[in-house]
């Protein structure tokens, strides 16, 4: 799923790209995922792009669009949509570029969307450490807390799973059980995981704007031994998603 990294390098890319032109037409491709009501922003300039935490928002000022990526979705500016690509969903004419929304998996969604679908927990990459604290510190699992977006905004599986084998800290241990200096680690190593991933394009699973894949890999997620102890990775179930983890740098609490 793309993540906070990943998210950030398409919402940069859109906003070179196309923040600052018109919206000519819509051509859509799998009205399933498309909101009813799109053709409103037709005539409508683009006057922003962010992100809320893993959704990408384009903002046309009183009109809102958020595209959520699910778990493959993937954003491309393209000069030409003759032969849509496997996947492709909806394109929005802008100016002499088309910006299209796709899946192969075909779960990517575009809505129109007003305040209330706004969620309104931190951001991972906007959160103070005392924030932080207070939410970590509850009873769950530490890695069901850092991927609830109720809690959270921006963390998925694949960088929690980075971020607690950084920190050696087992994913089923409860915030209540945490150190000052554990979640203090956590928190830095979350702040540094999210930066670097960034700064190298994102997740090499994912491609920006232009198709071109990140450069960054994961530590563990999706991997066989530690690349710190060369032990063995378990994976293991935790709030019902696989995580990987290194038994030996990650004791069970
Ligand atoms: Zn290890």
């Amino acid at each position: 799923m793309p993540e906070i990294p990943e998210v950030q390098v398409i919402v940069d890319g859109i906003k070179d790209e196309v923040v600052g032109k018109e919206v000519g037409d819509v051509t859509i491709f799998d009205g399933r995922r498309v909101d009813e009501d799109i053709d409103k922003i037709v005539g409508l300039t683009l006057k922003d792009a962010y992100r809320h935490g893993k959704a990408i928002i384009l903002d046309f000022d009183d009109i809102k669009l958020m595209f959520h990526l699910r778990l493959h979705g993937f954003v491309r500016v393209t000069d030409d949509i003759s032969s849509p690509e496997k996947g492709w969903i909806v394109a929005f004419n802008m100016g002499d570029k088309y910006l299209v929304l796709g899946d192969t998996r075909k779960l990517a969604e575009a809505k129109l969307v007003t305040d209330e679908d706004f969620k309104t927990s931190p951001d991972a990459v906007q959160i103070d450490e005392t924030t932080f604290k207070s939410i970590v510190s509850s009873s769950g699992a530490i890695k069901s807390t850092l991927m609830n977006q109720e809690k959270i905004l921006g963390l998925g599986n694949r960088y929690v799973d980075e971020i607690l084998w950084r920190s050696h800290i087992h994913p089923t241990k409860k915030g209540k059980d945490l150190t000052d200096d554990e979640i203090h680690k956590i928190f830095v190593t979350m702040k540094e995981v999210l930066d670097e991933a960034y700064s190298q394009g994102g997740d090499e699973h994912y491609t920006d704007i232009y198709g071109n894949p990140g450069k960054w890999s994961a530590s563990v997620h999706g991997k066989k031994v530690c690349p710190v102890c060369g032990t063995p990775l378990k994976k293991i179930k935790v709030g019902g998603r696989t995580s990987y983890i290194c038994p030996k740098c990650q004791p069970e609490p």
